[in-house]
């Protein structure tokens, strides 16, 4: 099980994560028995009798942002380049858990940012997604840790996220709102301070852009 030992660092204060704790999946499986015996369930049936450890499992896939070690995420990807122009991650795909009721919410990511003489590999950009994304979260502090860790991690002269994601906590209970869609933004440096970079990032991701479908 992961065990994170964290140390002084700006991108471990910006990573935001319990440090030195596993998960106990132990308790989780007893919690889930309990909510199963509580609905009214048998839970020695068949069909049932799996269930708590098969959504300790699960939980310890999901909620495993808490514990991604962001100094390994990075390692060795960060280069010296003399590239001022905007780069752009469009359409990552992102899982999370909203913390209000504990149900997925899901949707696509759009990142940008202007180098200031340091770069990250692409593929590192989702990695920081999924780590802020596979926590409980709530939408709007989601896009605003990444957009700040990246901040702190490139010290780039802006950096623009959006992020676009359905929550199944508005579509499945409540007003049941089926298209319930929500977009949120942190725009830092250039993206808000210069309306007409936060436009050439916004006409850039909108460009043949697919509705969100679930
Ligand atoms: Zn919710």
């Amino acid at each position: 099980m992961t065990r994170i030992e964290c140390n002084e660092s700006e991108l471990f204060q910006f990573a935001n994560l319990f440090c030195d704790s596993e998960m106990d999946l132990k308790k989780i499986e007893k919690a889930v028995s309990d909510v199963l015996e509580a609905i009214g369930e048998d839970t020695k049936r068949e069909g049932l009798q799996k269930t708590p450890d098969r959504v300790a499992r699960a939980y310890r896939e999901m909620l495993d942002g808490y514990r991604t070690d962001p100094v390994k995420l990075v390692n060795k990807a960060l280069f010296t380049v003399e590239y001022d122009d905007m780069v752009i991650v469009r359409d990552i795909e992102f899982f999370s858990m909203c913390e209000h009721h504990m149900l997925p919410f899901l949707g696509r990511a759009h990142v940008a940012y202007i180098p200031n003489d340091r770069v990250i590999g692409l593929s590192k950009i989702p990695r920081i997604v999924d780590m802020f994304s596979r926590r409980l979260q709530v939408q709007e502090r989601m896009t605003r840790q990444i957009a700040d860790f990246l901040n702190i991690l490139l010290k780039p002269r802006g950096v623009a996220v959006v992020v676009e994601a359905v929550h199944m906590c508005a579509m499945i209970r409540g007003v049941k709102k089926h298209d319930a869609r929500m977009t949120t933004s942190s725009m830092l440096g250039a993206f808000r301070n210069r309306e007409a970079t936060r436009m050439e990032f916004l006409d850039n991701i909108s460009r043949g852009a697919r509705p969100l479908e679930f």
